[in-house]
């Protein structure tokens, strides 16, 4: 945090060979330290990953997450039209336990205490540790109490998918098919347009009405993909379309408090926020985690650090990106063990590919830099390259892309 790192700034200005004659070294740098991930996912695999291999012997590595399997939710608008399976997009953390010697624990965290460096799991067990990660991704805020059951989100992996999958193979000829996207930000910009084509693409042979109602001002990203499919497909966008109530009794959506409409399926992406331990442990502000973007380090709470979507930034949250972010905190925490500062001049990189249809993807991605003026990570291009044209060749690409994505994080 900012008292130790403008010690170590200090000192290297003053150009002292050595700290501890100084001030007393860290017992971490001594001992084996204990590192804790909290949440499997793209961030905290990654982290738990890298923070093994570039540790080794120096760092005990434990991985905790409450599912004993993650399901990516990048691909999983595949699962909707038939092209992926839930179980090509399930991954173990057995590899991680035995290629890297990272200790696995298939538990649910129920709080952590910052200042004791007490981990509860909801099984009334305990853990200690000396750095903490948490990287437990989001949760959603409801526009009011309705069943997940009835009208899925289907914007994590696994179950809700596979709900959203059942209903839509249910929906009749000539049926209405409603779905909402959430006021920036939240996980996947490009996610929820690429959901709209993907149903829309599968429901074309029933004739089904396909209505969009997006809580932005506009298509927010590749607006000239997206809109282009839109027409083609047909799909009514209805844009500053915030969704005030749902009826999950009479499959009734309200928006801005006036305009209801009825359907036969409903598919609502609430707005988000980083889980709930972030708030409960005080790492948010406002709706999401912020923190030193050299280190991923909370600027609230020392030694705890916060990657993926939980975390406050100007990044999109993504999958691709928290695997980036996951390895400079990882330097960082093995550097910080080591009474070193952390890489100055980290940069992250995010892709995303959109799938439109059962052949032809797009694809955005965009590099982040360090900005030390601002002490935030801004675009280090101003222009974001994008496809321009879905096409079957990227679409290919899109499996290379995952398999590198999927590889890295997981195995
Ligand atoms: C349809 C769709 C398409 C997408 N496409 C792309 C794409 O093309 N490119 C891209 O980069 N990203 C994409 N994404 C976004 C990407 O999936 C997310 O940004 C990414 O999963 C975030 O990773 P994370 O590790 O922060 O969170 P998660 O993946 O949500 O992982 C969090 C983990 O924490 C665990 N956890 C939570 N709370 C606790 C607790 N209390 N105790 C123990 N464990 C806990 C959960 O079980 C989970 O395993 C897409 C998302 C969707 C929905």
């Amino acid at each position: 945090m900012n008292n130790s790192i403008s010690r170590r700034g200090f000192i290297r200005v003053l150009g002292l060979a050595t700290a501890s004659l100084v001030f007393p070294v860290k017992t971490l740098a001594v001992s084996k330290a204990k590192v804790v991930v909290v949440g499997g996912g793209f961030a905290g695999a990654t982290c738990a990953k890298y923070l093994k291999m570039w540790g080794g012997n120096d760092v005990e590595v434990t991985l905790i997450d409450k599912n004993s399997s993650y399901y990516s939710p990048i691909l999983s608008n595949l699962i909707l039209n038939g092209q992926k399976s839930l179980s090509e997009l399930m991954f173990s953390y057995n590899d991680l336990e035995t290629k890297y010697g990272i200790s696995f624990v298939n538990k649910e965290v129920s709080s952590i205490n910052s200042d004791t460096k007490v981990i509860s799991f909801s099984d009334t067990t305990s853990l200690s540790y000396d750095k903490v990660v948490v990287a437990t991704g989001i949760d959603f805020i409801q526009s009011n109490a309705y069943d997940f059951e009835k009208v899925p989100h289907a914007w994590m992996g696994g179950a809700q998918v596979a709900l959203l999958k059942e209903k839509l193979d249910l929906i009749p000829n000539n049926g209405t098919f409603i779905m909402s996207i959430p006021k920036a930000p939240y996980r996947c910009p490009p996610g929820p347009y690429e959901r709209a084509c993907v149903v829309a693409d599968l429901l074309s042979s029933k004739n089904i009405n396909v209505t969009v109602l997006d809580e932005n001002a506009d298509i927010i990203v590749e607006k000239d993909t997206f809109s282009t499919k839109f027409n083609e497909y047909g799909i009514t966008y209805i844009s500053n379309a915030k969704v005030t109530n749902v009826d999950d009794t009479n499959n009734q959506v309200t928006y801005n408090s006036s305009e209801t409409l009825s359907a036969d399926l409903l598919n609502i992406i609430p707005n988000q926020k980083a889980s709930s331990l972030v708030f409960d442990m005080g790492l948010d502000d406002d709706k999401f985690a912020p923190v030193n973007f050299l280190s991923y380090e909370s600027k609230l709470k020392n030694d705890v650090y916060v990657i993926g979507d939980a975390h406050k930034s100007s990044m999109p949250k993504a999958g691709h990106i928290a695997n980036s972010e996951a390895k400079i905190c990882a330097d960082a925490i093995l550097r910080d063990l080591k009474n070193e500062l952390p890489y100055q001049t980290p940069v992250t990189n995010s892709a995303c590919y959109s799938p439109v249809s059962r052949t032809e993807a797009s694809w955005l991605t965009a590099l982040y830099k360090y900005d030390s003026a601002t002490q935030n990570m801004i675009p280090a291009d101003s222009r974001y390259p994008v496809a321009g044209n879905p096409s079957t060749s990227n679409y290919n690409e899109m499996f290379n892309w995952t398999g590198n994505l999927f590889s890295d994080t997981f195995s």
